[in-house]
């Protein structure tokens, strides 16, 4: 039997009044099934929205980590090792030491070690995972994935063309960023303006350091002499701005999708400031620019190889150097690590004008 920990609610509402830390046994696997010991799981915003009972994609509730009412696991990304296996599981093509990545969200990643069906796990080949940490590989499905695809998906960008994102020292924005400078492309990227004017300067030299062309801040965004100003950097008008990726809404998205050039696309992925995105019919009727939504969830179910491919092609970025981490906070997780400790680092999650996402390693 393995012993495992994991965190878990059995309703929805707020991280810290309804995550507890729950333990119990697994038991040896048979057939199709796979015991895990997880390596790392990040802390996403969507992972909160989820235990708060607010999020499309639910959690698996369940009684078979030995509790009398359904409890589920909280945590929807991360990479694990195989300890051990099944007949069937290692007729499907895997074995002791592989790390796999989970296939599709509300798995339950934020535990010490789970049992698994194959078909729920993605396998990262021994040449993917060459010379990558487990905080690499398990933060590549939902942040890198979802900028890659953004880029490629909407608007066809040639070398030199321009997209327009805010949230860009997000892990998404941060992913776009790099992925952009691989394949040519300029950005102009919105950050919050700080309070502390050091630090807000400091951020932008750190993402114009991982590529980005332009940073400024949304109240620079929402300024008089934006226009003239993104003018100048796209050679008087000439190069258009043919995309805008949105993580935040409210009015400073409304202002970034009024640099967009005709016929433009435009995809809101977050919600981050909670407000709704307004969009004045000009823009539609006049301009043409469409606006489309983004989540990564269904385009994973729906392409699952491909999903492997993007997989596989950052974490090749990112083994010869080409695709930097996102700024982490390292949650270590051992077999003592008192369960308040790690609800209190899920609660910061949703706070803002953080250094780095939250990643449980084990
Ligand atoms: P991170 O935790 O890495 O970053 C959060 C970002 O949100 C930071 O840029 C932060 O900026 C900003 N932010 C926080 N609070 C606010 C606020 N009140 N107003 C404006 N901006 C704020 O996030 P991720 O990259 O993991 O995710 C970013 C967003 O993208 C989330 O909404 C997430 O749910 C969504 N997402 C959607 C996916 C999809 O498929 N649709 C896939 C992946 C993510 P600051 O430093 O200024 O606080």
């Amino acid at each position: 039997y393995t012993q495992a920990k994991a965190l878990t609610f059995q309703d929805y509402g707020e991280p810290p009044s309804v995550l507890s830390l729950h333990k119990h046994s697994i038991s040896p696997p048979h057939g199709d099934q796979l015991t895990l010991r997880f390596l790392a799981s990040p802390i996403n915003p969507a992972d909160i929205n989820q235990i708060q009972g607010v999020y499309p994609s639910k959690p698996t509730f369940t009684t078979a980590l030995g509790t009398p009412n359904p409890i589920a696991v909280g945590g929807n990304e991360g990479v694990a090792e195989v300890i051990a296996l099944g007949d069937k599981a290692k007729s499907a093509g895997f074995k002791r030491g592989d790390w796999v990545i989970m296939k599709a969200p509300g798995f339950g990643t934020w535990r010490t070690h789970a049992s698994a069906t194959s078909g729920q796990l993605l396998k990262l080949e021994e040449h993917a995972r060459e010379g990558i940490t487990p905080i690499q590989a398990g933060t590549v499905s939902v942040n890198p994935c979802t900028a890659y695809r953004m880029l490629r998906d909407f608007s066809l960008l040639k070398e030199g063309d321009w997209f327009i994102q805010n949230g860009a020292n997000s892990g998404v924005g941060r992913a776009a960023i790099q992925l952009a400078r691989e394949w040519g492309l300029k950005s102009v990227n919105v950050i919050r303006a700080r309070k502390d004017r050091a630090a807000e300067d400091k951020l932008k030299q750190e993402l114009k350091e991982i590529g980005a062309t332009v940073v400024i801040t949304d109240s620079e965004l929402q300024s008089q002499g934006i226009k003239d100003m993104a003018k100048e950097w796209t050679n008087g008008g000439k190069e258009p701005i043919s995309l805008a990726l949105n993580c935040v809404n409210g009015k400073a998205a409304t202002a970034m999708a009024k640099l967009l050039s005709s016929g433009a696309h435009y995809v809101t992925y977050g919600a981050m400031s909670k407000q709704p995105l307004t969009i004045p019919a000009s823009l539609l009727i006049f301009k043409d620019i469409h606006f489309h939504g983004y989540w990564v969830s269904r385009w994973s179910e729906q392409h699952p190889e491909e999903k492997k491919k993007t997989v596989e092609e950052v974490l090749d970025l990112t083994r010869r150097g080409k695709f930097k981490d996102m700024p982490v906070d390292e949650i270590k997780w051992d077999w003592e690590t008192p369960g308040e400790e790690l609800v209190a680092k899920v609660k910061d999650t949703l706070e803002g004008y953080r250094e780095g996402k939250g990643v449980f390693v084990f």
